[in-house]
């Protein structure tokens, strides 16, 4: 490409840098759970319950909090794998659940997941070439020999010899397979990629090659990520804005170098004091929290957190904390910030 052209479309690139690409405005999951022989309801389980955040293009926003308080049933209803019970997912100004099939399967190249477990998500019969090859004639981006092309070059991209394309899922290790599921992501162009648990499977040293990978993808193809993940520490890394889930809501929403700094919510604070810094003379208090996580089907009244919280106050117990900016661009639902 002539570097007047490459210039043009850089110029337009950081041009939309800053465009809020995905909204998802009070967002609610609930599940029914049924009994007897009638399937009665009987009550529901709150997986994800008011959730609201945005996404401005060309950023990674990471999305952390402990296994089951909701982050996946999150990423399917932005993808629109599951329907919702109220609120809206806006992609690139259009409500992803007022589309028609044909408008969403549109959509949805434009939105791409990588899942934790690689091999569960790679189909044990296809080659990895055929694998990728699957999603750019189903996208009609490319035929013939061009198809060849493109699955070698997705390949190259993300560190694995085009010539492998032959084999199957099982000749790779964990951290290949992640590459094959990148790739396999990358054949249809997206814009979002919603990374779900990425690193969970992988060992340490392999899960910073990952990381670094999906930086410099982002970096060369303009992405922007939806990083999710329990390990604040793999989410520092990679992530510009952090947002903190706790029982299917929000708590607490920052730059990432703000939060890691100045967490403000109870919970981030507990979860922060467990992990490791590498400051030199910096040691944290680790905040031990009382009792386990409730049930999603049982959320405590009023701030969800207030079972297990040390600083919780009458009005806890009673009403949920809304959400308040506490700072520019940094977000806390709790009651110690109301003034
Ligand atoms: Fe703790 Fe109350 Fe804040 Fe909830 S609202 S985190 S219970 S202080």
């Amino acid at each position: 490409m002539a570097s007047t052209e490459l210039d043009v479309q850089n110029e337009r690139k950081s041009a939309r840098r800053g465009e809020v690409l995905l909204k998802v405005d009070n967002l609610c999951k609930h599940f029914p759970i049924r009994r007897g022989v009638l399937s009665r309801v009987v009550g529901w389980v709150r997986a994800v319950d008011g959730v609201s955040f945005e996404i401005y293009r060309g950023e990674t926003l990471g999305l952390v909090g402990e296994s089951g308080c909701g982050k996946t049933t999150l990423a399917r209803a932005i993808l629109r794998l599951t329907d919702i019970s109220s609120g809206t997912v806006t992609f690139d100004g259009t409500n992803v659940f007022e589309q028609n099939a044909g408008d969403m399967r549109k959509l949805r190249k434009r939105m791409q997941i990588v899942f934790q477990d690689p091999y569960g998500s790679l189909n044990p019969r296809l080659t990895v070439g055929s694998m990728i090859a699957e999603a750019i004639k189903i996208h009609k981006l490319a035929a013939g020999d061009a198809v060849r092309e493109r699955v070698a070059e997705l390949l190259d991209r993300v560190g694995i010899p085009a010539e492998y394309m032959s084999r199957y899922p099982h000749e790779f290790s964990g951290g290949q397979r992640q590459r094959i599921g990148i790739a396999r992501a990358l054949a249809v162009n997206p814009e979002l990629i919603i990374a779900d648990e990425p690193v969970s499977a992988l060992d340490v040293s392999i899960q910073a090659q990952i990381i670094n990978l999906l930086k410099d993808l982002q970096e060369a193809l303009d992405l922007t990520y939806l990083f999710i993940a329990h390990d604040l520490g793999v989410v520092e890394y990679i992530s510009d804005r952090v947002a903190v889930m706790y029982l299917g809501r929000i708590v607490e929403v920052a730059p990432a170098t703000r939060l890691y700094r100045d967490p403000k919510h109870p919970y981030t604070q507990a979860l922060l004091s467990a992990m490791p810094t590498l400051e030199p003379g910096v040691r944290r208090k680790r905040i031990l929290l009382s009792g386990d996580v409730p049930s999603p089907a049982n959320v405590p009244p009023g701030c969800a957190f207030h079972t297990r919280c040390p600083h919780a106050m009458a009005i806890c117990r009673e009403k949920t904390p809304p959400q308040r900016e506490v700072e520019a661009g940094h977000r806390t639902a709790c009651w110690l910030y109301e003034k």
